[in-house]
């Protein structure tokens, strides 16, 4: 766990500074807000539809550093995935930040993200992790608002 750890901090760190697709969709179809209260975390999340695939996504606001990585590399996730793929990508995120699934021994397409498994041990920022996640589902489900209260 120590070597996820790093890897963790690392990443965080690094996508804080340089956050992926951190800007706006001006002829968006989707987009949502979301709000985590409890850190002060607020962004909003863009999707442009290709058909049935998200062709292009992004967002903007600003937040801890762990909610924005959070979002820079769930952009990076999703874009290409079809609705009902980046539908199971959230669920098994969700699941793996709420320790439903355990990642040393489950088959998940989380690849990357698994870094964030290393919020399991500080749960106050399972919803910093989360947020951009719930945000993308409310806007691929037409939400236009969610809180994580
Ligand atoms: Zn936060």
């Amino acid at each position: 766990m120590s070597e996820l750890n790093e890897l963790y901090q690392e990443t965080i760190l690094e996508h804080n500074k340089n956050p992926r697709n951190f800007r706006e969709i001006d002829d968006a179809d989707k987009k949502a807000f979301g709000n985590n209260p409890l850190c002060g975390d607020a962004l909003q999340v863009f999707v442009k539809m290709d058909g049935d695939t998200v062709g292009d996504v992004a967002f903007k606001g600003s937040g801890c550093a762990i909610s924005k990585a959070s979002a820079s590399m769930m952009t990076q996730a999703v874009k290409g995935k079809t609705r009902d793929e980046a539908d199971e990508l959230f669920d098994e995120f969700h699941k793996m930040v709420t320790g439903e699934i355990d990642i040393e021994s489950d088959d998940t397409q989380l690849g990357k993200l698994r870094v964030f498994a290393g919020v399991l041990e500080f749960p106050a920022r399972v919803k910093c992790a989360s947020l951009s996640w719930h945000t993308l589902n409310a806007a691929l489900h037409e939400k236009e608002e969610i809180s994580t209260e």
